[in-house]
Parts: C-alpha cells; sequence; structure tokens
C-alpha cells in the first residue's frame, strides 16, 4: 500500500536546506531524478555533525538507541559526570519531555518494532554507497573488519544479543571471536553461517596492537565499511556542484512560505527567498525550529558526541569498538580518531572540555602505542536523536516541504538510502515501502 501526500506534477526545481550527508545525498538523489537543485547552509558543506563523526558504514549496528538496558545505565549515569550519557542537571521542559518519550521506547517490544522498521533501510545502506561510486562521487568505502573489544567475556554478552536480534529482524551480520590475549587458539564463533563470506571479509585479522591485555576477548564484525566522514561528504558536495547544483553557505533559513500549487519559498535571514517546486529540511539536530510549524511534532533532541585524533605508534588500519565505554574509534587522514559520549544539551551550547576528558579516562588503560595527550581535531557534533529510534524522512502537512533527518547514530551509514528513497517520493508521488514507518507526521 502506498500514500500520497506530494506535489501534483514531478518537480522541476528543489530547495534541500543543509548540506550534511542526508541533505546532500538527497540533492544528489534528486539531480539524478533530473530535478535541478539548490542546496542552501547556514555554514557550509559538512558543518554540523556530518564532519567529525566515526564514519562506521555498519548497518548491522544500525538498531534503535533506546533498549531495555537503559533501566541499568541511565540512573547511574544521572550521577556520575564521567558517565557516556550525560545529561545536564538543569529544569528545561522540553528536554525532559523528550527523556520521558524516550524512556517509554526502552522496552523490548518498541525495540523489536523499531529494528523491524529500521532493517529495510539498513538492507539497502551499503548499495546506496556503490550507487554514489559508480555515478560520480570521488570518495571511497574502506571494508571492515571491525575490532570489537571486551574486558571479559561475560561483558559482551549484551553486544553478542543485540548481534543477534539484528540479524533476527534480517540483516547478514557476521561476527567472529578472534583470538584471546594468552595466545590460544583462536575462538571462531560465527554468529551466522555466512560469516567469512561476507563481502570484504578478510581471511587473517589479528588483534590490533593498539588493545591492552586488559582486553581479553575480541570480536571482529565483517560485512561493514568505513569512510572518512568529513572528506566523503565534501566529494558529495562536489558531485552536486558537477552536475550544475547550486551550494549556498552563510545561508540561515528562517522558515518557510508553501502554497497547493504555487511552490515553496524558503526564507533565508537577510537574503532574498528562494522559490523552488519543492523544499527539504535536511537540517540535522536543528530540524524542530523549521520542521514543527509544519506538523512534525516528533521531538529531536542533539545528542552531543565529541572526537578527536591521535597518533598511533603502529599504523592503525581497521576500526576499534569498545562498547563498554561507548567509544568508536576509526583510521581518519593517517591518525586515529575517537569518538564518544552521548550528551544531551542544545546543539549550539558551548563546547565541553570535561566531556573529552571523560572519553580520556575511559580508554586510558585499555589502549597502548596512543598518544591520547597529542589531540587535533577536537569536535563537538549533534546526532538528531528521535524518541522512537526512527527518522523522520517523508512529505510535511506544508504542500511540497519535505523533511529528510532525525537518523541519530546512523546518518551516515542511512544518508545516501535516505536520499534516494525520499528523492522516489517527492518525483513519484509514491512513498517506498522503506520509509513508510519514517512518516514525520506519525
Ligand atoms: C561522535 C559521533 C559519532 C557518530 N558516528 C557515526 C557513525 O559512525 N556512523 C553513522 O552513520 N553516524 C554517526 N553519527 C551520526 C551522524 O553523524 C549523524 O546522524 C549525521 O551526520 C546526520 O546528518 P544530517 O545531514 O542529518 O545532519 P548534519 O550533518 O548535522 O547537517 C545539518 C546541516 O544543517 C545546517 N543547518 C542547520 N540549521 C540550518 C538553517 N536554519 N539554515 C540553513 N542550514 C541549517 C547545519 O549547518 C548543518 O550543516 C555520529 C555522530 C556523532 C556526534
Amino acid at each position: 500500500m502506498t500514500t500520497s501526500r506530494t506535489t501534483p506534477r514531478s518537480p522541476r526545481t528543489a530547495v534541500v536546506v543543509g548540506a550534511g550527508m542526508v541533505g546532500l545525498a538527497t540533492a544528489w538523489h534528486l539531480q539524478r531524478r533530473g530535478v535541478e537543485v539548490t542546496v542552501l547552509d547556514r555554514e557550509g558543506v559538512a558543518a554540523g555533525s556530518s564532519w567529525g563523526n566515526a564514519g562506521w558504514l555498519t548497518p548491522g549496528m544500525a538498531m534503535p538507541l533506546a533498549d531495555p538496558t537503559l533501566w541499568t545505565y541511565a540512573p547511574k549515569a544521572l550521577l556520575d559526570p564521567a558517565a557516556p550519557l550525560h545529561v545536564p542537571a538543569r529544569l528545561d521542559p522540553r528536554l525532559w519531555s523528550f527523556l520521558a518519550r524516550f524512556a517509554t521506547h526502552a522496552t523490548q517490544r518498541a525495540w523489536d518494532r523499531a529494528m523491524a522498521a529500521l532493517t529495510p533501510i539498513d538492507r539497502l545502506a551499503l548499495d546506496a554507497f556503490d550507487e554514489l561510486a559508480a555515478h560520480g562521487v570521488a570518495a571511497r568505502t574502506t571494508p571492515g573488519p571491525f575490532m570489537i573489544g571486551f574486558e571479559h567475556e561475560k561483558q559482551a554478552a549484551p553486544f553478542l544479543h543485540e548481534i543477534a536480534q539484528v540479524e533476527a529482524a534480517g540483516q547478514v551480520v557476521p561476527l567472529r571471536r578472534i583470538d584471546r590475549p594468552d595466545g590460544a587458539a583462536p575462538l571462531p564463533g560465527p554468529t551466522h553461517p555466512d560469516a567469512g563470506r561476507a563481502p570484504g571479509a578478510s581471511d587473517a585479522v589479528g588483534r590490533p596492537a593498539q588493545l591492552t591485555d586488559r582486553v581479553r576477548a575480541v570480536y571482529a564484525l565483517e560485512g561493514q565499511r568505513f569512510i572518512e566522514p568529513g572528506p566523503y561528504v565534501g566529494a558529495l558536495g562536489d558531485a552536486v556542484r558537477a552536475r550544475g547544483g547550486r551550494i549556498v553557505t552563510g545561508a540561515t533559513v528562517t522558515g518557510l512560505r508553501a502554497q497547493e500549487g504555487r511552490g515553496v519559498q524558503v526564507l533565508v535571514d537577510g537574503q532574498d527567498p528562494v522559490v523552488a517546486d519543492v523544499a527539504v529540511l535536511a537540517t540535522g539536530a536543528w530540524l524542530p525550529g523549521l520542521a514543527e510549524p509544519l506538523g512534525v511534532r516528533t521531538l529531536v533532541q542533539a545528542g552531543r558526541g565529541y572526537s578527536f585524533t591521535v597518533k598511533t605508534d603502529l599504523p592503525v588500519e581497521q576500526p576499534i569498538y569498545l562498547p563498554s565505554r561507548r567509544v568508536a574509534c576509526t583510521p581518519y587522514q593517517g591518525r586515529f580518531r575517537i569518538a564518544g559520549t552521548m550528551e544531551f544539551r542544545g546543539p549550539d551550547e558551548p563546547f565541553q572540555p570535561r566531556r573529552i576528558d571523560a572519553i580520556l579516562a575511559s580508554v586510558r588503560d585499555l589502549f597502548q602505542g596512543v598518544d591520547l595527550d597529542d589531540r587535533h581535531d577536537e569536535w563537538v557534533g549533534s546526532r538528531p536523536v528521535t524518541p522512537d529510534g526512527l527518522p523522520l524522512v517523508g512529505a510535511t502537512r506544508a504542500p511540497g516541504v519535505y523533511v529528510a533527518g532525525g537518523h541519530g547514530m546512523w546518518g551516515m551509514v542511512l544518508g545516501p538510502a535516505t536520499g534516494r528513497l525520499l528523492a522516489e517520493q517527492i518525483v513519484t508521488g509514491t512513498v517506498p515501502q522503506e520509509i513508510r514507518a519514517f512518516d514525520p507526521l506519525r
């Protein structure tokens, strides 16, 4: 079944607000379908969350954030300022309303429902990167494997359980135990019979030299990839320009006016409005300001994460994940990017150096040969988090105005597939099955 809440005729022009991964992927796909595109950003390409993130293209891990374990770690986190999850102690009705709704989704039933809704787009995600590469986006994706480290076997149980649930929902997620620090024989334990045959699977993967002996259980996750996020989104922007698209930076959008059959007027601070047949709001964690007046009531809260890069004694070839510390690391420009924390604050609030300290304190005993004191590129970015763990992709109440966002922890991996599916909806008027659950008016 399809629903149609789109413009009656196929649009010829579009304005996309937001030049992050999601906005640019949508612009690129609209162009591919013959639509002339203007992209507006208040700062520039990849100025938001799409820059300093971990760059993991891991559909096998793209799952809802709220899960039943929230009830175990959240109360402790509220009392511990160094915990990976951080909520400032302040009276902020909007924030607490978000947290209350988020908490109602931390049940197994809600998680299963959201996972079922995410699985169809998760399954398209990597193919959507191949499509970009095949048609002119000059940036590469790199296969894993991803190295997942635990201090003891019991600590691995929740992660293994999550991966098993992702598989039960319909993805193939090859994961195997690779070694033990005492040199004992590898313990292969594929969660799926296809393990080792996944695209990009490596025959011989060893324990990363950067992990200390405290990390006693290491798993290799295959079939996933990673990118250097800022450069990748830059290349996507170049591809949009190369096809004749305009990317206007320093253009802060303040509102939209839409009238049935007469297109959309996009109001830009201090500049003339930009008029087009349709408009797409892809403003990440800043979505509510523009989208709420158009009937999008789902709260989008900035889940701020921090990252920095460091030098390592030996080159790092693969991403490393430390689930118990909630830290994700990725090779980046010859260095090693370390990313973590989930801080529920406003997207424009100042950088909090204490969050970097918290990441450092959490990994010091697990890394060796990593110079944690020589940090470059310290960064904070805002994941656009929704309470139910589902993105907001589709039409708003205003004719010809769409939103694309709210991907939370997974906007990089899901951005290209989102762009493809939303462009299809905008041009054909038919909502693809994969994004039906992401209706922004839900
Ligand atoms: C530490 C960290 C690690 C992460 N790791 C991963 C990962 O490994 N894999 C993954 O898939 N995802 C990851 N994410 C999440 C991912 O970064 C986001 O989901 C994704 O970048 C969201 O992209 P977006 O295009 O929706 O938003 P953004 O990239 O934030 O882009 C929004 C754009 O809108 C612009 N804008 C805002 N308001 C206006 C306005 N009024 N007018 C004009 N322009 C405006 C902003 O300047 C910005 O450029 C991570 C996030 C963080 C913080």
